[in-house]
């Protein structure tokens, strides 16, 4: 077959992929972009950030029902069809993955579902259910992603060894489960099926789960998990993991014992690694770091002139909003655009309950560079709307420059500080002083009136709480 000749390809469809190839076609470029999945979206879409939060939705109904009793309003424990709440989370999935198609198919963009293998710094060749496709390419972005990691210690080829592709499947809910891992996505399934129904025990091997996240913006996490799980165990290893009839008996160490326990499912959560692997790249003069992920320069330009490499398969923050950022940082190189790439805020958010979200420096970080600031913050107890909200738990917190007030980071904790780190993002983004953030109207009551009222903390006069006057 003829290879087919374009001006830019794109291998993977997911956040990264698909968002270079629209912007890519919208500025004119002829595109192909190939997807070894038979629907576009990637991780996020088909197994990480949707499924994933519908779920935490779905359980965040559940929260709500048990919670409202002390008010006076009384449900009966809910009944759980695991398989209809799989259809309902893969009906959003549809939806979405669909819209992707759609739009690449009106965009111009053209889909080729197969596995792309590089042959050289100008072409490769995408193995189809019809057949090997070859195509010719000026530039090359490459955006196949991630997996989840699973020690070889644990690979025992047993279906109730899950990483959160096969746990975001809510087969069932297990009575005993056990999370290797306090990230994000053990910290979110943990949630989720802890209130599903499992008793979950989690092990992190370091001091604290949710690394890189400030310590007291972490602990109303930590108190949801150690009220709402059955047990969370810091500074404890899995060692090793053996089938058991139908459950799995892991042998762990904690407090200086050696456990051995059954689990009815273990959800392995220890991390993720790089799809670099039979992309073909030793025929081009792609590099990858120790770990296996491509090495970019801030412009995601490879050490191969043609080809650029984006989202989780170029390393750093693995997170969906970091791909599409990048895939428009790309194309913006490709097309000669290249004073696009500084520094630039990448927020994290944690979709537990209550959710935890910050951006730009944090305290820990701030104290660990020298840099000089000053912290401010308010606690939700003094917010009406998180009273209404029966959410008194948040905090915000401004992590301010000493000496020109700039706003260097926010770390919000509370009900819905998924959507409020957005103002924080944009006010790192921009350069705003603590001042700026004080003088904006921020409407009442809503829980944004914290990011206001923080600044005000830093002043002395913030209205809803006591603080102490700042020496001029
Ligand atoms: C459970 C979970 C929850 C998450 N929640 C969030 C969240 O709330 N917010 C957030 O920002 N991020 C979240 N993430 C992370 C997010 O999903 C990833 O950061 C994001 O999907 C990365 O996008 P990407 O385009 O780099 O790669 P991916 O989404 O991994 O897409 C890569 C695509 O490349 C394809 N591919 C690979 N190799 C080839 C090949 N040789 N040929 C053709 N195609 C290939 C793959 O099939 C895949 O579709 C979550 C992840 C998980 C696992």
């Amino acid at each position: 077959m003829e290879p087919i000749k374009t001006e830019i390809v794109v291998v993977g469809g997911g956040p990264g992929g698909y968002t270079a190839a629209f912007y890519a076609a919208d500025l004119g470029k002829k595109v192909i972009l190939i997807e070894r999945d038979k629907r576009l979206g990637g991780v996020c879409l088909n197994r990480g950030c949707i499924p994933s939060k519908a779920l935490l939705n779905a359980a965040h109904t559940i929260s709500a029902a048990r919670e409202s009793a002390h008010r006076g309003i009384v449900f009966e424990a809910p009944k759980i069809d695991t398989n209809q709440l799989r259809a309902w989370k893969e009906s959003i999935v549809a939806k979405l993955c669909g819209g992707i198609g759609m739009l690449a198919q009106k965009r111009n963009v053209h889909v080729i579902h197969g596995r792309a293998h590089f042959e050289g710094s100008n072409s490769l060749r995408v193995e189809t259910e019809q057949g090997q496709q070859f195509v010719n390419y000026e530039h090359a972005i490459i955006a196949t992603g991630s997996k989840p990691a699973m020690p070889k210690a644990f690979d025992l080829g047993n279906p109730r060894i899950m990483t959160s592709t096969e746990a975001l499947e809510t087969e069932d809910i297990p009575e005993n489960l056990l999370i290797v891992g306090g990230g994000y996505i053990g910290m979110e399934l943990g949630t989720v099926y802890a209130t599903l129904g499992s008793k979950v025990v989690m092990v992190e091997a370091l001091d604290s789960i949710l690394l890189g996240a400030d310590a007291d913006l972490v602990r109303p996490v930590m108190a949801y998990a150690k009220k709402n799980f059955k047990e969370v165990r810091l500074k404890s290893k899995v060692l090793k993991m053996s089938t058991s009839g139908k459950q799995i008996k892991v042998e762990s160490e904690f407090e200086g014992q050696k456990k051995e326990e059954l689990y009815d499912r273990v959800l392995v959560a220890v991390g993720r690694v790089p799809n670099g692997d039979n992309l073909g790249l030793e025929s081009t003069k792609v590099q990858k770091d120790e770990k296996g992920f491509i090495k970019v320069d801030s412009n995601q330009r490879t050490s191969d002139p043609s080809i650029y490499a984006i989202g989780d398969i170029a390393g750093g923050i693995l997170l969906a909003h970091k791909a599409f950022r990048e895939g428009r940082i790309a194309v913006d190189t490709i097309m000669g655009e290249i004073g696009t790439a500084d520094k630039y805020v990448i927020p994290a958010v944690v979709f537990t309950d209550p959710e935890l979200a910050w951006c730009g420096l944090t305290e820990a970080q701030a104290k660990a560079e020298g840099v000089d600031i000053e912290v401010a913050k308010f606690p939700w107890g003094a917010s009406g709307r998180a009273l209404t909200l029966d959410r008194p738990d948040g905090l915000t917190k401004l992590i301010i420059c000493a000496k020109t007030e700039r706003i260097l980071g926010v770390g919000i904790v509370g009900v819905g500080a998924g959507e409020l780190i957005a103002e924080g993002a944009l006010a790192v983004e921009m350069g705003v002083t603590a001042k700026d953030l004080s003088l904006t109207v921020h409407p009442h009551p809503t829980l944004s009136e914290t990011v206001m009222e923080a600044a005000e903390v830093f002043y002395g006069h913030a209205t809803h709480t006591l603080s102490k006057k700042r020496a001029e």
